[in-house]
């Protein structure tokens, strides 16, 4: 019986991906090992969003290789798609297998797993290269599949559990790849264009996790605001919202990001109709300079974004806003930076999440001449930060007194607390006086917070038994 591990990397989208697949070779009847030194397959599974994501994914690679030389690696995902031939170089890769072809990995390690049939006589053609190994190595050349049609390919899903540090609330990833051109970015050329999941599909596997116990649900996907329009008939994001509160029992169903132009009056009034939808947009923001948006290719401005974050506020005054926002995007001078950092200090955010600009090769921002230097990067990143905790602590300041609904997590493992971890519905983590089972709801009232949790007294607690089925 073959053993496999999967190597995660990257964004919940990709390790989406890594549990859909899970799921697909179990079902074959190979067995998932907890360690990768004792399966026979390792599956990589990466992320090409940085290039030090890159580079992760190759140091695990050699890794895997120097602790066992016999292991067959197969590397997907992302970097995969954009890179195969860097990664078909590595050492213990058998197989490089871009997101074109995620699906056919379960047929593929059939095929390795056979021990005296020949790798390519199953069927498998590369559709690219066969890149010889290095004159040093006596190993079996790797061999690449992939290609760039990505809409015949089914969407897989199945619901990530953990990340974290707990396994109380699954993702699952309804939605992937992008049809937009943010000139940084480098998703669309290596997940295809937007494809969803069909809403029965969405209703099925949301009714199957609520049915199993889980309370909170999270959907996620590259661009989840284009959800349906590749369905054929169209299905609109709010709509299918709409479905999942009417037709499963899912307590609270959190939106993992949003684009800003997808947050209508209409979404914002759904939002604000149910406590059954988290209190929580993110909502990616990128820079708050309109001469860097048009260069980033976004197709709002600045306006337009603080219309939606005021959408939000007038309707839903204690929910959380947050957005990604990006230092360095090459010709950000210090009036840009100045002109973000202004914007973000004048709007209700209770976080961001920063990056510091990565030059993606193929993209356009890559082919830019106006690159900003690597210290003056790591600066203003530093300031972005700074100024996204100190919203952070005006927000957990506002919060104070208030009742607010947790729900408990799993502890972090092997730390002995007195106190219990939860989230609550505007996506503040607490650290609960007590100890309470996971998966549970309380009341609290937040007296103080320590580091980024909030400190939270219980007010109300009905205990409901539940037991996960579905791990
Ligand atoms: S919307 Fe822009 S940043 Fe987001 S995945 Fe699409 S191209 Fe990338």
């Amino acid at each position: 019986m073959t053993t496999f591990y999967i190597k995660q990397f990257g964004c919940r989208a990709t390790q989406a991906d890594g549990a859909a697949l899970e799921r697909q070779l179990i079902e074959r009847g190979c067995t998932s090992v907890r360690d990768a030194s004792d399966a026979d397959i390792v599956v990589v599974n990466t992320c090409t969003v940085t290039a030090s994501a890159d580079a992760q994914a190759r140091d695990a690679i050699r890794k895997l290789h120097a602790a066992n030389p016999r292991v067959r690696v197969i590397a997907t995902g992302c970097y995969a798609q954009r890179a195969p031939e860097e990664l078909s170089r590595l050492p213990g890769v058998a197989w490089v297998v871009g997101n074109s072809h995620k699906p056919q990995i379960p047929d593929l390690i059939e095929t390795i797993s056979a021990p005296t049939e020949p790798a390519r006589s199953n069927g498998f053609f590369p559709l690219a290269a066969i890149f010889p190994a290095s004159p040093a190595e006596t190993r079996q050349p790797a061999e690449i599949l992939l290609g760039d049609i990505f809409d015949q390919q089914t969407l897989l899903s199945s619901p990530v559990f953990g990340g974290e540090g707990n396994h109380t609330r699954p993702t699952v990833k309804i939605q992937d790849g992008c049809n937009s051109r943010c000139s940084f970015c480098v998703i669309p050329f290596v997940r295809g264009k937007s494809r969803s999941l069909p809403p029965g599909t969405v209703i099925r596997e949301l009714q199957k996790l609520s049915h199993a116990g889980y309370r909170e649900i999270v959907l996620s996907g590259i661009n989840l605001g284009t959800y349906g329009r590749d369905l054929s008939p169209r299905v609109e994001f709010e709509d299918l919202l709409r479905r999942i509160l009417d037709e499963t029992g899912v307590e609270r169903l959190r939106i993992s990001s949003i684009e800003p132009m997808d947050v209508t009056q209409d979404l914002v009034e759904l939002f604000a109709s149910t406590e059954r939808l988290a209190q929580h947009f993110h909502m990616p923001l990128q820079s708050g300079s309109d001469r860097i948006l048009s260069a980033m290719h976004r197709w709002y401005r600045a306006e337009h974004y603080a219309r939606r974050v005021e959408l939000i506020r007038e309707r839903l005054s204690h929910a959380a806003i947050g957005a990604d926002v990006i230092a360095g995007f090459p010709g950000e001078t210090e009036d840009d930076h100045a002109a973000t950092l202004a914007f973000i200090e004048a709007l209700p955010f209770t976080y961001l999440h920063v990056f510091s600009y990565s030059k993606r090769p193929g993209t356009k921002a890559a082919s830019l001449s106006d690159h900003v230097a690597g210290a003056v990067i790591k600066r203003r990143a530093r300031e972005l930060r700074a100024l996204g905790e100190r919203k952070a602590v005006a927000f957990r300041q506002s919060q104070i007194g208030r009742s607010l609904r947790v729900l408990t997590l799993h502890p972090s493992e092997g730390r002995a607390s007195t106190r219990t971890p939860a989230l609550s519905s505007n996506y503040l983590p607490f650290m609960v006086d007590g100890v309470f089972p996971a998966n549970q709801w309380l009341d609290v009232k937040p007296s103080g917070w320590e580091g980024n949790c909030l400190i939270g007294q219980v007010s109300k607690f009905d205990f409901v038994p539940t037991s996960f089925q579905m791990r």
